[in-house]
């Protein structure tokens, strides 16, 4: 049987022996009566890290992120957001479903981000028409790439002197840390206490790059935080021995944030092997999530790949834009599995 190299997100890792252990063997309570230490420790650290005066322990982004625009906004109001923003597009609509929250969708600039103009097009003046804009959403990294961080200083304080608050979708803010630390010669820890700066609230994800099973967090003021944690309990989101899932999150901020490094490099990797096949179109890769665009002959031959790449071992998704993802379990030598399986389907 072939080793199975899953591309697909960098969600499906497993909890390393590392990772069980800290689980096993964490300090234990009901976190909503307010007694877990794990949690508590958890909540204390990434708040820290990031700048923050509190923290929540939340069972997913998505939860994470609907928590952090009804903490910000009423009935009525409106967040503005980027047409792709995982807090737009894939989140089922929750905040307009359950909040009464109403998204004004933007499209994005080539990089990604929101330009200020449209953005200023986009706040309403006080008036019984029109919602109450109230917050801009951002994301980093957006599909892969890094928000240049001069870009995130002028949206978030051109917002600021708006009177809008600002949320970070920071599912993967410490791959975006990685990627600039590599840019600057600085410390991850220090970019990503910088780019959570520029705004009122962050959301992150553990359980992407990071490797833990279940888990996110949101960051924020104490009162934002008290805000967020009656949201939480009416989702449904208080975990209550939540402390063997909050001690995954800590070991992983402990020893999986430098390693992202490699992800990053094993998917500059993939994009250099495969970037030279006839009608396949990649952008270079910034951190551990390539897009690749199939025209022409490949194109036309898509339909086959992803059944030839399973039997081969290799797991993906997309059809004329495939997306492949680097992670934890994924190694050099099942990158240069995927390389060559790639190679196969379309050059034979
Ligand atoms: C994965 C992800 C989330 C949240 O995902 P969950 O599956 O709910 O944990 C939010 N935003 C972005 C950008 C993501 O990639």
């Amino acid at each position: 049987m072939t080793r199975l190299i899953d591309l697909r997100s960098d969600t499906v890792t497993r909890p390393t022996a590392g990772m069980r252990e800290a689980m096993m063997s964490a300090p234990l309570g009901d976190d909503v009566l307010g007694d877990d230490p794990s949690v508590h420790h958890l909540q204390e650290k990434i708040a820290v890290m990031l700048g923050f005066e509190a923290a929540l322990f939340m069972p997913t982004g998505t939860q994470s992120n609907l928590c952090g625009i009804l903490a910000h906004c009423q009935r009525g109001d409106e967040y503005i957001v980027g047409q792709k923003a995982h807090t737009y597009l894939w989140e089922g609509g929750g905040a307009a479903v359950f909040g009464s929250v109403q998204p004004q969708p933007l499209n994005h600039q080539a990089d990604g981000s929101l330009s200020l103009d449209d953005i200023e097009a986009a706040i309403k003046p006080d008036d019984a028409h029109f919602a109450r804009t109230r917050l801009l959403t951002l994301e980093n990294t957006l599909g892969g790439k890094l928000m240049p961080s001069s870009y995130i200083e002028q949206a978030t304080q051109f917002a600021h002197s708006r009177g809008l608050s600002t949320h970070l979708d920071g599912a993967r803010l410490f791959n975006a840390a990685v990627a600039q630390a590599s840019l600057n010669g600085t410390d991850p820890r220090t970019e990503a206490k910088n780019i959570a700066s520029c705004f009122d609230s962050v959301s992150v994800c553990f359980s992407k790059g990071l490797g833990t099973p279940v888990g996110s967090a949101l960051c924020g003021s104490k009162e934002f935080i008290y805000r967020a944690h009656r949201v939480r309990k009416m989702a449904g989101g208080g975990l209550r021995q939540g402390g063997l899932l909050a001690a995954a999150a800590s070991y992983a901020l402990d020893h999986h944030i430098d390693r992202l490094a490699d992800d990053h490099l094993l998917m500059r990797e993939l994009a250099s092997g495969i970037s030279d096949i006839p009608g396949v179109h990649i952008e270079s890769p910034q951190t551990n999530i390539l897009f690749v665009e199939l025209s022409g002959s490949a194109r036309e031959r898509a339909a086959g790949l992803l059944d030839y790449l399973r039997a081969r071992g290799i797991l993906t998704t997309g059809l004329y834009r495939l997306r492949f993802v680097t992670h934890l379990d994924v190694d050099a030598a099942g990158i240069e599995q995927a390389i060559q399986a790639i190679r196969d389907y379309f050059m034979s």
